[in-house]
């Protein structure tokens, strides 16, 4: 099955075809790729560019904008400032770099928007799991520690650029949005370096700038169940793409799935759905609403992004069916 957002005008891509044409006599124009293992994903630049030294800079000024973005959120790191934030945040205000002040507000936002399915605390009983090493929480160990999970026990200070806890248990967490903010901040450096065709990508998170060239990029959304098969490809242009999935982090015990989103009320993995794709302006907003929409479910999650400009979705369900917002169409 192939989707296709609405708003893409085949209109549209004639003109781009006919404007880039005229391009055809550059000599060293071509297409750069870069990867690397950062954030814990793997993240990869792809872009045009008619010069190899300022291409080589371009990738270059990418990577370190995401090992920026990790060296400050990083929660497995004790140095980085979220982990500070962690620590000392319930006693003070602690002052962090103004990039966490916009990711956390951000957030915030989403947690309004998505009626507190996304939490940054639900990492207040989210450290309390070890996928990797196959380890759950009691129930007991559960309780105790939602007391610690309510986005509105995080107060920011713009001003001042501090966070604080108004509760003692509080901790946070933006694996659910960083790696989207650090994707978007990489674009905008692209764009300030004159790139026009790029796309970067940081796990499941991508942003695509301008269109590949006289075509739209591809993307696919990787069936849940079946890893190298895909469910659907989606042409894009000037588009983010994120996908929220069970079979990122996950360990199967007593015949369930345990898994890394969480519902902040339970303490416990998502259940209703395998994977959300969410389409949108920037990468901040897909990566924050593939998470919301994961733990909101089929209904309540088409609800939210019907109401929001600008955002499709694709989902998942839980039995392998695939549900769609209004905005995305099957060719006939
Ligand atoms: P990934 O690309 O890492 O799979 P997702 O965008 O799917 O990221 O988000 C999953 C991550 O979000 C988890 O690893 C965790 O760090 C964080 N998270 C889990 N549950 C929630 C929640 N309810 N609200 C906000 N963040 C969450
Ligand atoms: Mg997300």
């Amino acid at each position: 099955m192939r989707f296709h957002v609405r708003r893409l005008r085949p209109a549209c891509l004639a003109l781009a075809v006919l404007a880039l044409s005229g391009l055809a006599a550059d000599v060293q124009a071509a297409w750069y790729q870069r990867e690397a293992a950062i954030m814990g994903t793997r993240v990869a630049v792809e872009l045009w560019c008619e010069d190899p030294a300022l291409a080589e800079r371009a990738m270059q000024a990418v990577m370190d904008e995401m090992r920026r973005t990790d060296e400050l959120m990083s929660h497995y790191k004790p140095q980085s400032q979220l982990s500070v934030v962690n620590a000392h945040a319930a006693e003070r205000p602690v002052e962090v770099d103004p990039t966490i002040i916009e990711v956390v507000a951000r957030a915030l936002e989403f947690s309004r928007l998505s009626g507190g399915a996304f939490d940054i605390t639900y990492a207040s009983v989210g450290y309390l799991y070890d996928y990797r090493a196959h380890q759950k929480p009691s129930d007991a160990q559960i309780e105790l520690a939602l007391a610690g999970v309510d986005y509105r026990r995080v107060q920011l200070d713009r001003a001042a650029r501090t966070i604080r806890f108004t509760a003692p248990g509080v901790r946070i967490d933006l694996g659910g949005i960083a790696k989207g903010y650090a994707v978007d901040r990489s674009i905008e450096t692209l764009r300030k370096l004159g790139i026009r065709h790029a796309m970067v990508n940081a796990g499941g998170d991508t942003r695509l700038l301008g269109d590949r060239r006289g075509a739209p990029w591809i993307v696919g959304v990787r069936d849940p169940r079946n890893d190298g098969a895909l469910v659907t490809r989606l042409p894009l242009v000037d588009e983010a793409v994120s996908t929220s999935g069970d079979y990122e982090r996950y360990f199967e015990a007593d015949g369930e799935r345990y898994h890394h989103i969480l519902v902040p009320g339970t303490g416990k993995s998502a259940r209703e759905v395998r994977s959300v794709t969410i389409l949108g302006p920037d990468a901040t907003t897909t990566d924050g609403l593939s998470t919301s929409v994961f733990v909101l479910g089929v209904r309540r999650g088409l609800e939210l992004v019907e109401r929001l400009p600008g955002i499709e979705a694709v989902i998942v369900d839980a039995e392998g069916r695939i549900h769609h917002s209004a905005g995305l169409t099957t060719p006939r």
